[in-house]
């Protein structure tokens, strides 16, 4: 093998290693880009380039273990959200081109500049909260999350990322007291019985409470329903990110404890339930 091959050279023996292997090229190509955070056009410029000796160890390593069912995102550290990087780790979830949709719906509805109080519940790698308050550098933003080391992650891309967030460590809305206008989570909420359906790089390398919920995955929602009147302003909202078949569910948990409250279910590209949004 090649001591010093250029980006071309690995990027080649990468094709050839995970066709072997039951690999995908698009997670060669990713693992070759995603440490410089170069784009796909960023790759073309580099590709002549020789590749350093600790990167192109590194990159086997990173290659080999892909095929076995690593998630590509816990190999480098980081995902991109939204047009930024997220440092990401084990125990936390790797964030969704899907859960952007959540926040652009969130921020069309908000245009103006007013000062708002949000909280992102479940933050995990802070991906949420944290793109609100880049966002809305005038709002105020609490993340939380019942994994200490989750919060961990949450308040490193914080300072990586300059947005300055509180972030709290509970179960819930247990660890927050203030009063809030707007409270956005992307909650676990698959069901235990689908385990088994999932690729093996999420059920064996993602955290478990950050995906799985019991009662069909809606437990998480219908404590929240209970739970958060305590938290919400008078005109609060809520933006949950749902299941494909949860619409109606969550619908009617949240009509329930709120029967004045305005639901509004909407749908992915794929035409499937996808987010929900609840005005008080
Ligand atoms: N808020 C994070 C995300 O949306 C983590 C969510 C979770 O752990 N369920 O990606």
């Amino acid at each position: 093998m090649i001591s010093q091959p250029t980006y071309f050279e690995a990027q080649q023996w990468a094709f050839s290693y995970v066709a072997a292997h039951g690999g995908y090229r698009e997670d060669a190509t990713w693992l070759l880009r995603a440490p410089h955070e170069w784009d796909a056009t960023a790759l073309l410029v580099h590709l002549q380039e020789t590749m350093p000796v600790t990167e192109w160890h590194q990159y086997q390593v990173n290659v080999q273990r892909v095929c076995t069912g690593w998630p590509p995102q816990q190999l480098v550290g980081k995902a991109p959200f939204f047009g930024r990087w997220f440092t990401v780790t084990e125990d936390t979830l790797i964030p969704r081109v899907e859960t952007g949709d959540l926040v652009e719906w969130l921020l069309a509805d908000y245009p103006g500049s007013a000062p708002k109080q949000v909280v992102d519940i479940g933050t995990g790698s802070g991906n949420i909260g944290i793109t609100l308050k880049l966002a809305h550098p005038e709002w105020q933003v609490t993340l939380t999350d019942i994994s200490p080391r989750a919060a961990r992650v949450a308040r490193l891309n914080a300072r990586q990322l300059g947005a300055v967030v509180s972030v709290t460590v509970g179960d819930l809305t247990a660890p927050l007291t203030g009063q809030y206008d707007v409270l956005v989570m992307n909650p676990p909420y698959i069901a235990m019985t689908e385990q088994s359906q999932m690729d093996i790089s999420v059920r064996k390398h993602e955290p478990v409470r950050a995906l799985f919920a019991p009662e069909n995955g809606l437990a998480v929602y219908r404590q929240l329903a209970k739970e958060v009147f305590r938290i919400l302003s008078p005109h609060g909202r809520i933006y949950l990110e749902i299941g494909w078949h949860q619409g109606e569910a969550v619908r009617q948990l949240f009509e329930g404890q709120f029967p004045a409250a305005q639901v509004t279910v909407r749908q992915d590209e794929a035409g499937h339930d996808r987010m929900v949004r609840v005005c008080l």
